[in-house]
C-alpha cells in the first residue's frame, strides 16, 4: 500500500483512570507499550506512514516505538487540537490522499476492521467502524430510570475513522469548538460518513479490568497464529496430440497438449491438492470423482475455487504456496508471472504469497524422456 495513505494514532491523552501509575496508553500490554500494539495493527495492515501524536512529557517514551515509519507529533489541549496537529504537519510536507484517525489505546484493531474502513472510503469521503446498539438504553438520574431510550440505528462509535485527507482537513480547520470524535467534525461539514464492521475486540482501554481482557484477547490471538497448517499435492498428466497445455490456468503454446478428465492442468491440480491436503479433506478425486461426466473437459479453477472455498469455510487463508513443474518442454519461464496472477486472482490473495517455477529432471525418467508433466505444491494455511 502506498504513501497516498497515512494514519494518524492519537496518544497525547493523560487517561489515569486505567491504573498503573502511567497513562494508559503508555502502560505495558504483554510486554510491550499499549501504542506499540496500535502502531503495529496498522503496520500489518499495509500502511506505509504513521504518525504518532503524544504529550511532550512522554517524547522519552516515544523514542522507544517510533521507526522509520512513523513520525511524532506533539498533540493539543483536547483531542480535536491533537488531530489537528497531526493534519497539518501530514499537510506540510507530501500529504496523503486518505488518512486513518486511530485511538491509540484501542491496541487490538485488526487488519480486517482497517482493511474494511478502507473498503469504504473507496465509495465515500469518510468512513468509520460501528458496533449496532444491542442493550436496552435506559436514561437514569439519581440512582433511578427515568426513561427508556429507543436504541433502533444507534452505534457505538470506533475508530479508526478514515477520511479523504484534504476534506477532514478543511473539515478541522473549520471547526470550532471541542467535538467526541473526527466523524462528528466531518458530519458537521456535512460530509456523509459510511459505517463499516466495527468488532468487540476493538475496545478501548479505560479500566483497570480492560487490561486483563485485553491480554486475553492477544494470548488466544498468538495462540491462533501458532494453529498453521501445511499440505502437499503431487499430480502427473502425460502428453498427447495438442496445441498447447493448460498449466496453472495459462495456456502455454506446445506441439503436444496434456491428456486427463478434465483441461489435465497439472499445476492447478497438485496446488489444489495441497489445499485439500492442508485441510485434512482428501483430494480432487473425492470431491470431484472421475467418474462423473460432468467434469470431462472442464477448467480447473472450479477445483481450485473449491478447495479454497473450504479453506475460508474453515477458518484459514493462504500462507503462502509455492508450485514447481516438473518438465523438459514446453518451457515455463516466459508464462511463470502470468501463472502467479492468474493463480494469485483465484485464490484472492496477493501474488508475493504464490510462486512457480520449473525445473527439469536433467532428462531422465517420464518427464526427461517428454511422456509427460509432474506437478509439486506446498501450500501453508494460517488462521484467518
Ligand atoms: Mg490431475
Amino acid at each position: 500500500m502506498s504513501q497516498q495513505i497515512a494514519a494518524i494514532i492519537l496518544a497525547a491523552g493523560r487517561g489515569a483512570r486505567a491504573g498503573g501509575g502511567l497513562p494508559k496508553q503508555w502502560r505495558l500490554l504483554a510486554g510491550r507499550p499499549v501504542v506499540a500494539h496500535s502502531l503495529a495493527a496498522f503496520r500489518a495492515a499495509g500502511i506505509k506512514r504513521m504518525v504518532l501524536v503524544i504529550h511532550p512529557d512522554d517524547r522519552d517514551r516515544a523514542q522507544a516505538v517510533c521507526d522509520v515509519d512513523v513520525a511524532c507529533v506533539e498533540g493539543g489541549s483536547d483531542r480535536g487540537a491533537s488531530v489537528r496537529a497531526a493534519l497539518e504537519a501530514l499537510a506540510a510536507n507530501a500529504p496523503p490522499q486518505k488518512v486513518l484517525i486511530h485511538d491509540g489505546a484501542r491496541p487490538l484493531v485488526s487488519r480486517d476492521l482497517i482493511a474494511g474502513v478502507l473498503a469504504g472510503l473507496e465509495t465515500s469521503h469518510a468512513a468509520a467502524p460501528g458496533l449496532a446498539v444491542i442493550d436496552a438504553l435506559w436514561q437514569g438520574a439519581q440512582g433511578r430510570v427515568v426513561a427508556s431510550v429507543p436504541r433502533a440505528g444507534l452505534f457505538r462509535a470506533q475508530t479508526p475513522q478514515g477520511f479523504d485527507f484534504e476534506t477532514i482537513l478543511q473539515a478541522h480547520r473549520a471547526h470550532a469548538g471541542g467535538a467526541a470524535d473526527d466523524v462528528e467534525i466531518a458530519a458537521s461539514a456535512g460530509l456523509g460518513v459510511a459505517i463499516t464492521r466495527g468488532s468487540e475486540d476493538n475496545f478501548k482501554l479505560t479500566y483497570p479490568a480492560d487490561f486483563d481482557r485485553a491480554e486475553k484477547v492477544l494470548s488466544q490471538k498468538q495462540a491462533d497464529q501458532m494453529d498453521f497448517r501445511i499440505g502437499n499435492g503431487f499430480d502427473v498428466h502425460r502428453f498427447g496430440p495438442g496445441e498447447g497445455c493448460w498449466l496453472c490456468g495459462v495456456l502455454v503454446a506446445h506441439d503436444r497438449g496434456l491428456q486427463g478428465h478434465s483441461d489435465a492442468d497439472v499445476g492447478m491440480h497438485a496446488l489444489t491438492d495441497a489445499i485439500y491436503g492442508a485441510l485434512a479433506e482428501g483430494d480432487i478425486g473425492r470431491h470431484f470423482p472421475p467418474s462423473e461426466a460432468q467434469w470431462k473437459g472442464a477448467a480447473s479453477d472450479i477445483f481450485l475455487r473449491h478447495a479454497c472455498a473450504r479453506m475460508t469455510a474453515r477458518g484459514y487463508r493462504i500462507g503462502n504456496c509455492d508450485v514447481t513443474l516438473v518438465c523438459e518442454r514446453p518451457k515455463i519461464g516466459p508464462y511463470a508471472v502470468a501463472m502467479q496472477h492468474c493463480l494469485a486472482g483465484i485464490m484472492g490473495c496477493d501474488t508475493d504469497r504464490i510462486s512457480v517455477k520449473a525445473t527439469t529432471s536433467e532428462r531422465l525418467g517420464f518427464t526427461g524422456r517428454e511422456e509427460g508433466i509432474a506437478a509439486l505444491a506446498t501450500v501453508s494455511l494460517l488462521r484467518a
